[in-house]
């Protein structure tokens, strides 16, 4: 293992293939991020700009958590917004605050992403191995794809269990088994046998249960202390959440020639970050005839407030609720707890009555 210790800050699961790919194909230390808590925010909040996004103050208190945990490398990233200065500013701070580590900004330079990766992991560590790299990535991507899946199934069963845990238990036990995967042979019966094992799960769902779409901002969307655990508290009231936004599909499957066409009566142009992937799914959610819509984002974030009104009229030409959350460093659980059950009790008496 080599001198440096290499982290990047909590999202979600997707500490697992991260891991894979440091370890196994940069041959560094991977220091796992700490996940993510109330100490992040207020660690972050203190040390951050009063007017920046959510985002920016989350992975910030993160990079000081993995610095205080051995990290003395930290890798940070960009995203079509302000993200893309971020890592720049968050680097300084680091500075300032006299920590003595490496930032490496994958958005130093604007290059193609193969080039931009290849730059990334040379300055992480620079004796790195092309051919490690090769044959560990696809494996990593692939298990990016895989954990989606996965997720995206628990979602949609999780508020229907006949014993409730007992999905969030074998995602569990999934994931900290994928951390032992090394090929993709192994990726795969690993994938097969947990997808049987939770399909195996007894759900009692209704015929035509309450559905829900989780729409919004990549970070907060994503990482669920962010969004106060939005979907947990969807599922235990008995909704089929339905979220789009993840890695794998706005990376790997993101058609924006298909978004541009399907949201052409809506908007022109795309008005940056996670803005069209927000348009595109309200509009086939509202076209599939789902109970409503619920908009997540951090306060200040641009991109997302820009696409507030289309939402207005895509709900008001198909007649589907919108909820809209703007998260910041003061939200409080209760106040998102009441909105939540008063949405609720709206979509569901509109179900009733259209029955
Ligand atoms: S998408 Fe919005 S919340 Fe996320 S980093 Fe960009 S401006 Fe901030």
């Amino acid at each position: 293992m080599g001198k440096y210790k290499v982290s990047f800050p909590h999202l979600g699961s997707y500490f697992v293939p991260l891991e894979i790919l440091f370890t196994e194909g940069l041959d560094v230390e991977y220091i796992m991020p700490p996940t993510i808590t109330k100490r992040t925010l207020e660690l972050g909040s203190r040390y951050s700009p009063d007017y920046v996004c959510a985002p920016f103050k989350y992975t910030l208190g993160n990079f000081i958590e993995t610095i205080e945990a051995g990290a003395n490398t930290l890798v940070q990233t960009g995203g079509g917004c302000r993200l893309d200065y971020y890592g720049e500013l968050q680097g300084q701070i680091i500075k300032d605050l006299d920590y003595n580590v490496r930032f490496v900004n994958l958005v130093k330079t604007k290059s193609s992403l193969l080039i931009t990766l290849y730059n990334g992991f040379k300055e992480i560590n620079p004796d790195m191995s092309l051919k490690k790299i090769a044959k560990i990535l696809p494996v990593a991507l692939k298990m990016v794809e895989y954990m989606d899946t996965f997720e995206d199934y628990i979602r949609k069963n999780a508020g229907f269990e006949k014993h409730p845990g007992a999905l969030k238990e074998i995602h569990h036990e999934f994931l900290n088994e994928l951390r032992t995967v090394r090929t993709k042979k192994e990726l795969n019966n690993t994938y097969q046998r947990y997808m049987k094992r939770v399909k195996g799960v007894e759900v009692e769902k209704p015929k035509n249960p309450l559905k829900v779409g989780i729409i919004g901002e990549y970070y907060t969307i994503m990482e669920p202390f962010s969004n106060h655990y939005i979907e947990r508290e969807l599922a235990q009231m008995g909704i089929v959440v339905d979220r789009w936004m993840n890695v794998s599909n706005s990376i790997i499957h993101n058609s924006k020639n298909k978004m541009k066409e399907h949201i052409k009566n809506y908007a022109e142009y795309n008005m940056g970050a996670t803005s069209m992937a927000t348009i595109n799914k309200a509009l086939e959610f509202a076209k599939k005839n789902y109970d409503g819509i619920i908009h997540v984002k951090s306060s200040g974030c641009t991109p997302e407030i820009d696409t507030m009104p289309v939402l207005q009229n895509i709900s008001a030409d198909y007649k589907i609720p919108v909820l809209y959350f703007s998260f910041d460093s003061q939200t409080s659980d209760i106040g998102i707890q009441t909105r939540l059950e008063a949405f609720y009790d709206m979509i569901m008496m509109r179900k009733e009555a259209k029955n």
